[in-house]
């Protein structure tokens, strides 16, 4: 039972459409649905039963996350992003069939040091310019070769990950250029993954994907467009819709304002509505004033301070609004994209940051 009307709306249709976007759009190759973050935010088991039917492997951050995701019945290929550091947890990967990114030489001796009932498929994954994880150039071959040497291997596949895929970045052109290169001169892997949601849809680092090259699509998934390729958007469904209730009515005299720092003052005389949604909810607090919302159809703009469990908009020209009238924040008529904008942040990072305080409810 929920009180509380303040809701995240997921629609598993919308994810299943968008992995099928994603799947025309790939014209070949594998997906990996990324569920990591609790399946961005959306709740790993919606998230995990609406991919299952169109993905070819899922990946998890990390070990809790992975074993997350086996809860939901889900048995395919699953990547542990990453990685693992222990014995105990590669026996964990044999046990559920996990597949481990293996990107530093504490990983690689922990695979070959342990003894393991069940060879497992990892992903070695190759720095190419990102220098966040991974092999360099000169160490890959190597590494490749002390893989294929281990009994606890079954196969490899050779992985790396884009700085600026969203962007028009000279790094595209010479991290496709690396990987492409090493994988030429590498020997010892079976599959390859190179490119992220928005890798996929830039120019610079495409290629026509053979059968056994993986795309690790995350925010795709969930309807939101992170590449500079505008037309996108218009084909996706965005998953979550995130909603609250107004739960008081204010007007206002010219020059009065509203909430802490009085950083709103009313121009005109006005209508502030207070709606159950603050930053402990996920709502960013940086939002300007005149970030959008959206009630009774219709776009307003926020007005005042983000608090902790609510925040306040102009409904001033809101025909009928009522307490109790719900609210879209972000969603299929809220562009999460655009409240990013408004609070110097990403999708990603709004999607992920809606707290366990708010109910995520299948619709
Ligand atoms: C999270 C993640 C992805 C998915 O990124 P999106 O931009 O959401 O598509 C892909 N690869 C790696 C290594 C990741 O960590």
């Amino acid at each position: 039972m929920h009180y509380r009307q303040t809701r995240a709306e997921i629609s598993t249709a919308a994810i299943a459409h968008n992995a099928q976007w994603v799947r025309k759009t790939m014209n070949g190759g594998k997906l990996l649905g990324v569920v990591k973050a609790d399946g961005y935010g959306h709740g790993v088991a919606p998230a995990a039963q609406a991919l299952t039917p169109h993905v070819d492997g899922m990946a998890a951050g990390f070990m809790e996350e992975a074993l997350a995701v086996r809860e939901t019945g889900y048995t395919g290929p699953l990547v542990i992003l990453e990685g693992c550091f222990s014995a105990s947890e590669l026996s964990v990967c044999a046990e559920h069939n996990l597949s481990p990114v293996v990107h530093c030489e504490q990983q690689l001796q922990a695979i070959e040091q342990t003894a393991l009932n069940k060879p497992l498929w990892v992903w070695l994954k190759v720095d190419t310019g990102m220098h966040r994880l991974g092999w360099s150039e000169e160490q890959t071959q190597q590494a490749m070769v002390r893989l294929n040497a281990s009994r606890n291997v079954l196969g490899v596949t050779l992985m790396s990950h884009l700085a600026n895929a969203d962007a028009d970045h000279k790094l595209n052109a010479e991290q496709k250029r690396l990987f492409c290169q090493l994988s030429e001169s590498t020997d010892g892997y079976q599959a390859r993954s190179f490119h992220n949601s928005a890798g996929l849809l830039n120019p610079e680092t495409q290629w026509v994907l053979q059968e056994n090259d993986w795309v690790r699509a995350g925010l795709l998934l969930y309807g939101v467009n992170p590449s500079a390729v505008t037309e996108v958007q218009a084909s996706l469904k965005p998953a979550m819709r995130l909603v609250a209730p107004i739960i008081a009515l204010h007007k206002l005299e010219r020059g009065e304002s509203v909430g802490y720092g009085s950083a709103w003052t009313a121009q005109r005389p006005s209508l502030i509505a207070t709606v159950a949604m603050g930053y402990a909810d996920g709502y960013p607090r940086q939002a300007e004033n005149g970030t959008p919302a959206m009630v009774r159809g219709q776009i307003v703009g926020l007005a005042g301070r983000v608090s902790m469990d609510m925040l306040t908009i102009d409904v001033t020209d809101v025909a009928d609004v009522q307490i109790g009238d719900d609210v879209e924040l972000w969603g299929p008529n809220i562009d999460v994209r655009q409240i990013a904008a408004c609070a110097g942040t990403i999708s990603w990072h709004l999607l992920t940051g809606v707290s366990v305080r708010v109910p995520r409810v299948k619709v």
